[in-house]
């Protein structure tokens, strides 16, 4: 009887767990095809100066809408995408993309910058320097305006293939920032001994910083830091025209955020850009 019922205590447990690996294996087949497919955007979300609200440049968020299935969140598809190697095709696409639509608009008269996200795991064959520099130069683009965010763990990786891939992009003039900067477990040190252009200040110490001191303390002691080391700082997740006014009195320059826009597909992005850019 204890066999019996210790039996079904595992085919229960192996159940769940099945479904979710089955589940797993349906989105990454799926993943795979989507290129393909033409299921695969760009939506585009400007990243402003905090004290005109003028678009300086764009930060490129990868879409995934299944046919005759709702939209999926990078935030699930992402991590399918790294741990099954597909990030460094998804990835090549995404920046050749970005490059693309930069291109265009900059013909048309913006002058901006693009921003993508660089998985860890892209680093540094995914985004070999060579590749960047070529992708660029087909375009006729200057390689100061493509931007690479990476996240802190890079710096739990092969340090040294990352030490010198972060130098050989700086050294062709594309930039890096750090991204969702206090999320991760990086030490301070790599800010002092690796070469970026900004942070990004993640949007969890921006959320509360109006009702807690603890953040606020938290974003004035993170800008303080990053002007001792003239690292650029882009504040994420601005919501309120308070969270606006603060960091910009406490000399934050540069933020992103739903208050400026949403995330947006070409045409509206387009029409953000005809109201508010020069
Ligand atoms: P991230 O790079 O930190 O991007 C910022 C996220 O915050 C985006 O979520 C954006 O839509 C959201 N956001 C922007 N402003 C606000 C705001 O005011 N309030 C709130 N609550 N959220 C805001 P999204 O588009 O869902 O992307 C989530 C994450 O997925 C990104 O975080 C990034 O880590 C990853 N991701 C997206 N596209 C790519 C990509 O092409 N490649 C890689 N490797 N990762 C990507
Ligand atoms: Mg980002
Ligand atoms: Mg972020
Ligand atoms: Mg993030």
């Amino acid at each position: 009887r204890a066999k019996e019922q210790g039996g079904r205590q595992i085919c229960f447990f192996t159940d769940a767990m099945g479904r979710e690996l089955i589940e797993r294996h349906r989105l990454e087949r799926d993943l795979k095809l989507a290129l393909a497919r033409c299921e695969l955007s760009l939506h585009y979300q400007p990243i402003v100066n905090l004290k005109s609200g003028q678009p300086l440049g764009f930060e490129c968020l990868l879409r995934w809408q299944p046919a005759e299935q709702g939209f999926i969140s990078p935030a699930t598809f992402i991590p399918i995408a790294e741990s099954s190697g597909l990030i460094r095709s998804l990835g090549a696409w995404v920046i050749e993309m970005a490059c693309r639509q930069l291109a265009h608009w900059q013909k048309r008269g913006w002058s901006l910058y693009a921003s993508v996200n660089v998985s860890t795991r892209q680093i540094p064959d995914g985004v070999a320097p060579d590749w960047l520099l070529q992708v660029t130069q087909n375009l006729g683009l200057a390689p100061e305006c493509l931007v690479l965010e990476v996240t802190e763990s890079v710096f739990a990786t092969d340090l040294e293939s990352v030490s010198n891939w972060l130098r050989e992009v700086r050294a062709l003039g594309f930039r890096v920032y750090l991204d969702d900067f206090g999320t991760g477990y990086s030490s301070l040190s790599y800010l002092k001994n690796f070469p970026l252009d900004a942070v990004k200040v993640d949007q969890v110490f921006v959320r509360d910083m109006v009702e807690q001191e603890r953040d606020l303390a938290l974003i004035r002691a993170i800008l303080a830091l990053c002007q001792e080391l003239d690292l650029q700082v882009v504040a994420e997740g601005i919501e309120t025209e308070v969270q606006r006014q603060r960091l910009s009195n406490l000399g934050c320059t540069y933020g992103q955020g739903y208050l400026f826009s949403r995330p947006l597909p070409v045409s509206a992005f387009e029409d953000f850009l005809q109201r508010y850019a020069p």
